[in-house]
């Protein structure tokens, strides 16, 4: 491929015109087809993607739409690429990027603020106020792979250097693609203070992010961490990852559970993960007063808060969306030094050209699926 003058490249990894890519048609069809390569603008590299995981919230774009947003509307029809989670090799950088080199193994953060407004100032690019932003005359430089702008079902994509983490070269691929759920869970945690050494942590609700949630909680020394949900076989994995307690929310009431746990007392903090309906209202009464939630994910209805117990108790309530603060290096790091093993969560691997398989099987929890990976033929093997 012909790139501008200013775009440097290495004839160690040719770049080709097209590629393969997955395209959003109607709501839950995706046609696999060919799209050029995307240019590295300023401040921007071009990524070979090697490998990308599915998220549950790929399901929700894929079936329903938000949180994405591409040209101030729904996703279907619009030649748009989902898919938020992937790692990759640095191929091509754009004008005036020395940050990376070509040949470097990274993996990506979701969300480029625009640079421009009050929260990205602030380190909060996951809450940018131009959220969406990214076409025509009102291009703000914001960028959200896979929600606002084409992401990773397909062979390469462009990266802001400020959404990039470099990766140790003991990491696989597939564990590559867990750094960013990592880095939401150590973002819940760093919103409810970070310092949680010697704090008692409920997570509830055992997806990757409750999973990682406690891996993060226990590497940050948190005492005792303890994780609720249904699933015998994903407590038990919690377990693995740290937990100190697991609770199956089918044989006991997790309110009395956490508190006979604690000796009566409520809990620090509680890092909601589930999105079930009544989850809020259980995380208020397994906190203790002055305590603080964070809700790390929805549910897709509207839910009744028990208002008056929040107030007289003095409980915090944190909203956090992605990973925000540079919290995925944070998790690197503890990746990095082994400080768990994210690679439990990972459970099935199909190559890019399965993808609608490899979401039956997120979708369906087939074979007790956690996180699928769809990995392209040139990433390494692990
Ligand atoms: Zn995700
Ligand atoms: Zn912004």
């Amino acid at each position: 491929m012909i790139m501008p003058a200013n775009v440097k490249t290495d004839k160690t990894y040719p770049i080709p015109d097209s590629m393969k890519a997955w395209v959003l048609m109607e709501q839950g069809e995706l046609s696999f087809s060919e799209k050029p390569v995307p240019m590295p603008g300023k401040a921007e590299v071009l990524v070979r993607i090697d490998a990308v995981a599915i998220c549950a919230t790929d399901l929700e774009i894929i079936y329903h739409g938000p949180p994405a947003l591409i040209r101030g509307g729904s996703p279907y029809n619009k030649n748009f690429t989902p898919g938020h989670e992937y790692m990759g090799t640095v191929v091509a950088l754009g004008p005036g990027v020395d940050e990376f080199g070509i040949g470097e193994r990274v993996t990506v953060e979701i969300h480029a603020g625009c640079g421009q407004c009050k929260r990205c100032r602030e380190g909060m690019y996951t809450s940018c106020h131009n959220y969406g932003k990214n076409y025509g005359d009102v291009d703000k430089g914001h960028r959200a792979n896979g929600f606002t702008t084409d992401g990773g079902f397909c062979e390469y994509q462009v990266n802001n250097v400020n959404t990039m983490i470099p990766i140790a070269d003991s990491m696989s691929d597939e564990e590559a693609t867990l750094v960013v759920t990592a880095g939401t869970a150590m973002y819940g945690l760093t919103e409810l203070g970070g310092l949680v050494a010697g704090e008692s942590v409920v997570v509830t609700g055992p997806g990757p992010i409750g999973l990682l949630g406690v891996a993060v909680a226990k590497a940050l020394g948190a005492q005792p961490v303890i994780l609720t949900g249904t699933r015998d076989n994903r407590l038990e994995i919690g377990r693995k990852l740290g937990a100190d307690h697991v609770v199956n929310i089918r044989r006991e009431d997790p309110v009395e559970a956490v508190r006979s746990i604690m000796n009566g007392k409520g809990v620090d903090y509680v890092v909601e993960s589930s999105g079930a309906a009544g989850s809020f209202n259980e995380a208020a009464q397994m906190i203790n007063r002055g305590g603080k939630i964070c809700l790390a994910a929805f549910p897709s209805e509207q839910v009744e808060v028990d208002l008056a117990h929040i107030v007289r108790n003095n409980i915090y309530v944190y909203g956090i969306r992605g990973e925000g603060k540079s919290a995925t290096h944070r998790a690197e790091a503890f990746m990095r030094q082994k400080r768990f093993d994210a690679t439990l969560v990972h459970t099935h691997t199909f190559p890019l050209a399965e993808l609608p398989e490899a979401i039956r099987y997120a979708k369906d929890r087939v074979d007790d699926a956690i996180k699928v990976v769809v990995k392209n033929d040139r990433g390494r093997d692990s």
